[in-house]
Formats: structure tokens, C-alpha cells, sequence
């Protein structure tokens, strides 16, 4: 059976009377109800007549509930594609217009505009869900039987469907089929020795494949109990740490930790494995965090289009400032621009290639021919180096992509929407240090003449249009862009010159 929920199914039946999930005031939902809960919103998915391959698209806050839905959809057969709320109408009418979902789930207070929206491109089922479990979606679940068969899906079938932005053009739709997830999950769970055990604290978003995917399908794999945070709080975490085994998080999140007096070795006591993905981890983190903590931070590299690809290992040496080893079953290697493989230790674009690896981009073949090379190596667009024992080091990135607290953003984006503008002539925007965020969105404008534009007439223009965490921290005006002799802006200049912005601020 090639649905991916087939393998999760086997586990959840053998966990039933164990705890799934531990949520609000320690609320708990078992192995067993979660299901017979995804059975019955399976159920519910099943009353709009949709049918396996069909797309439903999900803004909504994080909650147990989007947890069964997930499954539910993953049970059904339906492709599950999730929208971090940030995203405003301007840009929700791209990934209707290019997912063309048949069902859209999104926030009651947004379900006027969302419906509108979703009319104009013949979205025929607009239902709501909010935070806590409530909305015309969910209120009709509890009525429906909760039995409901696997739905058969072959392994190269689309399971997920997650947009990630382009240097150029519009969000693409990564496909990741069901063997996709089958194939990491398994990969993983012997690297990282997941044990039945363990406990996993959930911070992270379920919009992004790093909350999605290792975060829920170890734990449900394993039979083990999710300690279940709807919005990450650096007080609940602390509070949580002794009762938690594994944390998975980016880099805000231990640097957040690290800001608060009570993060101690005492509290972390009884974790086996702390994680951090999604954005590069500052080598000054992760030794503070050891100082503090006594643990090391095990660092691994993934993306949409590959899930989880590396990590340093469980057993073994942890090198800081690398993002460790393959995991099973994943090559690696390191090329120049056409592609010739470099040696050892030099630097280039980093290619993979591996059961993990997404099968392209959704109605897009001419992104997807662009990202794989004639020998089934998907360029990933990261520059690197890999050292003699295999340990991977990620130096950056080919493309100006600014990953702002795990969220990722690519300048090209805003910069349109600066230079439509009214007084704007033109803008660069590129990523700053940040000892939050990692890096900070910064604008460089330059206004037309005699212009009478300020920032803030900016920020509130593009803030219309613009998910928050995509608008610039800061815009600095100057007459001109720095440019090289082929008429190309030289961020790097603009980059150098702003190092040293945001250091002043406090954790
Ligand atoms: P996404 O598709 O949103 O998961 O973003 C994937 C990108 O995040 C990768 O292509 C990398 O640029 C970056 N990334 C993920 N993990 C790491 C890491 N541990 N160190 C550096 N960059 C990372």
C-alpha cells in the first residue's frame, strides 16, 4: 500500500491507549481517539465529495485539530497544502489561482474575504476552524462515523504540497509524495534512535515541513507523547523542559531560551536531544547553549524539497558549525556551476539525490527541469562544503534568500512591491544579522525626485499586502544603489555596511 498513512496507521493502532497529545491546561487526546478522530474528519472531508489528488488548503492557527486534519487528509488520500497565516488576500490569490484547491479551511475571521477570494477562482468549499477546535468545519465532525478506510494512493502520489518562494516569480508547490515521507521518516528515526519513550515538545509551526513532518511523524512512529504548544512561549517551553525528551526548533527558539535566567542544566535534566533546522545555527549559540545547558544542540539541514537531508549524529562527534552527515540512503555531493564535482573541503552548490528528494513542481515543468540535474540530482540552491569524514558545513546561499526566524523570504518579493511605490524609484532588499531572528529583512531605497516618502507612508503601504514577518525591520534611504560594471546591485556591499545594524539589541 503506497499511502504514506498506511505506515502511520499500523503504529497509531498499536499506541491506542498511549498519549498522542497533551495540550492547553494538559488536556489529552490518546493514539486510539486520534483514530477514530481522523476517521470521522475524514468522513467530513468525504461530504464535499472530493476525491484522492484533490488539494485542501489550510490557514489556520496551530491546534490539535489541524493535527487530525493533516491525518485525516493523508487517510483520504487528499493533498494536504498549508499556509502559514501571515499570508495576506494579496497573497493567498497566487496559491489559489496556482493549487486550484477544492476545499479551503481557513480562519472565521477571515472566512467573508477568503470566500470571495476563493469565488473568483471556483473554489467551491470555503470552511472555517479556529484556534480552539471551533468552526463550520469542525462542528460537523463529531456527527460522522469514525471508521473510515485508507484510501489507496500509489507511492509516487502527491501526500504534500508545500510552496516555497523562487528567486524569481511566484511561490512554487514542491510536491512531496508519499514515499517521500515514508522514506525520511524511517531514515530518521534509526539516526536520531528515537526511542517509544520519548517525548516531544511541539513549538514549531505546522505550515513549515520541519512542525509538519519530523516533528509529528517521529513521535506518532514511535508510539510517543507530543507536548503540544499552540504559539511557541519561551515560559510554557522552560516550564515544559523536564517533562520533555526532544525538542525540535530553529535558532530563534535556543536563542529566546537563552535570554530567560531560568533556562538551567536542572531543567534540562531529562532531555536526550535538543534539534535545530529550518536556518543556520551562529556557532556562539550553540557553545552558550551548552555552557547553560551541559547539552549540545544537535544541528541538522533540510527543505521543503527534501525534507530532512543531514544531522549531526546521536552517538559520535557533534561538530558545531557543521550540519552533520547524510542521512541514510541520501548522497550528497558538491558542484561547481556545470556541475563538475568538487573535492573535499572546497566550496560549491550543494546537490542531492535520494528517496527524499520532491518530485518536482506543482504544474510548473519548467522550474522543476531547472532544478535537477540530467542524473536525478536536485540542486538546492545552498552553498557548501563537505570535509573528509562527510560533515557538511552550509556556508550560504547561491540565491539572496533571507531566512528571518525560520520563515523564509526572497527579496525579490518585496522589492517589486517597494518599487510600485509611489516615490520609489528603486530598492534592494537583503538580509541583515539579527541576534534574534538570525537575520532581518532591510530595505535600501531610492526615491524618485523630489519624492516626499517616508518609512513609514512605506511600511504601511506594503503592510497591506505583505505577510508581517516579510516587512522590512528598517529602510534607509540613499541617492544611489551600489551597482557592479554589469549593472547588477551588489548587496554584498549593502550587507557589509548594515552588519553590524540590529547588534546593539538586547536578546
Ligand atoms: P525551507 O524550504 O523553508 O525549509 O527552507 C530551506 C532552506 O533553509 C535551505 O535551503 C537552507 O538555505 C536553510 N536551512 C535549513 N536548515 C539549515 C541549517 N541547519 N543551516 C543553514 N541553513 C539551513
Amino acid at each position: 500500500m503506497g499511502n504514506f498513512f498506511s505506515l502511520l496507521h499500523e503504529q497509531i493502532q498499536t499506541s491506542a491507549n498511549r498519549v498522542f497529545l497533551e495540550f492547553g491546561d494538559r488536556t489529552s487526546i490518546t493514539y486510539g481517539e486520534a483514530d477514530r478522530m481522523s476517521a470521522q474528519v475524514a468522513n467530513r472531508l468525504a461530504t464535499f465529495g472530493l476525491k484522492p489528488g484533490d488539494r485542501v488548503t489550510v490557514q489556520v492557527e496551530k491546534s490539535p485539530q489541524v493535527v487530525i486534519l493533516y491525518l485525516a487528509c493523508l487517510r483520504s488520500g487528499l493533498v494536504f497544502h498549508p499556509l502559514n497565516t501571515a499570508y495576506t488576500l494579496h497573497e493567498l490569490e497566487h496559491f489559489f489561482e496556482d493549487a486550484q484547491p477544492s476545499l479551503v479551511v481557513c480562519r472565521p475571521s477571515m472566512a467573508y474575504e477568503v470566500r470571495q477570494l476563493a469565488s473568483r477562482f471556483d473554489i467551491e468549499h470555503v470552511e472555517t476552524l479556529d484556534e480552539n477546535g471551533n468552526g463550520s468545519f469542525w462542528d460537523q465532525v463529531s456527527s460522522q462515523h469514525d471508521e473510515f478506510a485508507v484510501a489507496e494512493r500509489s507511492p509516487d502520489d502527491t501526500a504534500l504540497l508545500i510552496y516555497t518562494s523562487g528567486t524569481t516569480g511566484k511561490p512554487k508547490g514542491a510536491m512531496i509524495t508519499h514515499h517521500n515521507l515514508s522514506s525520511n521518516i524511517l531514515a530518521i528515526m534509526e539516526f536520531w534512535e528515537w526511542e517509544a519513550n520519548d517525548v516531544l515538545l511541539h513549538v514549531l509551526p505546522l505550515f513549515h515541513v520541519h512542525g509538519l513532518c519530523p516533528a509529528l511523524h517521529c513521535p506518532i512512529m514511535g508510539g510517543s507523547k507530543i507536548l503540544f504548544q499552540n504559539r511557541f512561549s519561551v515560559s510554557e517551553t522552560i516550564n515544559l523542559l523536564p517533562h520533555t525528551s526532544v525538542l525540535m526548533a530553529v535558532p530563534t527558539v535556543y536563542t529566546r531560551l537563552l535570554s530567560d535566567n531560568r533556562l538551567t542544566t536542572e531543567v534540562c535534566q531529562d532531555i536526550r536531544i535538543f534539534l535545530s533546522g529550518s536556518a543556520p545555527l551562529l556557532p556562539e549559540t550553540a557553545y552558550e547553549f551548552e555552557r547553560r545547558t551541559g547539552h549540545r544542540i544537535m544541528e541538522r539541514y533540510g527543505m521543503s524539497e527534501g525534507q530532512m537531508i543531514t544531522s549531526n549524529p546521536f552517538r559520535g562527534d557533534r561538530l558545531i558549525g557543521t550540519v552533520g552527515l547524510a542521512f541514510p540512503d541520501i548522497k550528497l555531493r558538491i558542484c561547481d556551476e556545470s556541475g563538475e564535482r568538487l573535492d573535499h573541503g572546497e566550496i560549491g552548490m550543494l546537490e542531492i539525490k535520494g528517496p527524499n528528494v520532491f518530485s518536482g513542481y506543482w504544474r510548473n515543468p519548467t522550474a522543476t527541469e531547472k532544478a535537477f540535474r540530467s542524473d536525478g540530482y536536485f540542486i538546492t540552491g545552498d552553498l557548501g562544503t563537505i570535509d573528509e569524514n562527510g560533515y557538511l558545513s552550509i556556508v550560504g546561499r547561491e540565491s539572496d534568500l533571507i531566512i528571518s526566524a525560520g520563515l523564509n523570504i526572497y527579496p525579490k518579493e518585496v522589492e517589486d512591491l517597494l518599487n510600485q511605490i509611489t516615490g520609489v524609484a528603486d530598492s534592494a532588499v537583503f538580509a541583515v544579522p539579527h541576534p534574534d531572528l538570525g537575520e532581518a529583512v532591510f530595505a535600501t531605497v531610492v526615491k524618485e525626485k523630489n519624492a516626499t516618502v517616508t518609512s513609514d507612508d512605506i511600511i504601511s503601504t506594503i503592510k497591506e499586502k505583505l505577510s508581517s514577518f516579510k516587512i522590512p525591520k528598517k529602510i534607509e534611504f540613499v541617492d544611489d544603489l551600489p551597482r557592479n560594471a554589469m549593472g547588477k546591485v551588489e548587496k554584498k556591499q549593502l550587507r557589509i555596511r548594515h552588519q553590524t545594524e540590529f547588534n546593539s539589541q538586547a536578546r
